[in-house]
């Protein structure tokens, strides 16, 4: 298994954000995550990633609780944050090479990661110098570079042109092919591309979790049901 979430439970104060979710997620899956805005998909993303504690439940990546070894299970994940927080001050090669330092990889690396993520012409910018497209791929290239076995991404094609979503798809498909992908998205194409699981929340709890067939179920597509299930809930 390569993420098991049980009884996750994290409250703001008196707001209930993740109300005892329980799930596993096995090795090469690509899950896509959904809910309506505020359901809790991006508390859950940062819960797992170690980014955020929680009140309550337990997490464990390759069977490692990641709140009792943060260090080794942080390890296991690339994370791309939503809104993507990047030094735009450095420079690519530096940023990344920065990056290389955190996680202790031999330097080589970083040419390669340009080239897989299609950096390769942008390279030498500054990262604010860069189309949100491009920012995108530095983001990717970061949670990368040290070759995680899991992937978290938070909205990975959040504002972007449809040739840049195309080409971003076609890179989160590629990692796919290796890795274990939890990925964040209102874009319902995106999950009939990507996806081999649906699992969709909302306030907290899951409502749905299924492959795409089950998720789609009697509806006459994705957008129906997902309309469909986040409405009965009220
Ligand atoms: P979106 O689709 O809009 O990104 P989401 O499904 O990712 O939403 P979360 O960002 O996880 O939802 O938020 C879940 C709930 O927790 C929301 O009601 C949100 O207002 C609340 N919340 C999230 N972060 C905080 C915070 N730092 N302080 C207080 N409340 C928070």
């Amino acid at each position: 298994m390569s993420v098991k979430v049980q009884n996750l439970t994290k409250l703001y104060h008196q707001q209930i954000a993740l109300d005892h979710i329980s799930l596993e997620i096995s090795n090469g899956e690509i899950v896509g995550l959904l809910g309506p805005n505020g359901a809790g998909k991006t508390t859950m993303m940062r819960s797992i990633a170690g980014s955020l504690s929680f009140d309550e439940g337990k997490i464990w990546v390759n069977g490692i609780d990641n709140q009792e070894n943060p260090f080794k299970t942080k390890s296991m994940i690339g994370y791309l944050p939503e809104n993507n927080p990047l030094y735009l001050d450095m420079y690519v090669k530096e940023y990344l090479s920065f990056v290389a330092d955190i996680h202790q990889i031999d330097k080589r690396k970083i040419a390669q990661i340009i080239e897989k993520v299609g950096l390769s012409q942008e390279q030498n910018k500054k990262i604010h110098q860069l189309s949100k497209g491009y920012k995108q791929r530095v983001g990717l290239a970061q949670a990368i570079i040290f070759d995680p076995e899991i992937l978290i991404l938070d909205e990975p094609t959040n504002g972007l042109d449809p040739n840049q979503i195309i080409e971003i798809r076609q890179l989160i498909s590629e990692l796919g092919k290796e890795k274990t992908v939890i990925l964040s998205t209102h874009i319902m194409q995106e999950v009939e591309a990507l996806c081999s699981r649906v699992i969709l929340l909302d306030k907290g709890r899951i409502i749905q979790d299924g492959n795409i067939e089950n998720f789609k179920g009697k509806y006459k597509n994705l957008e129906e049901a997902f309309f469909q299930y986040t409405h009965n809930e009220l």
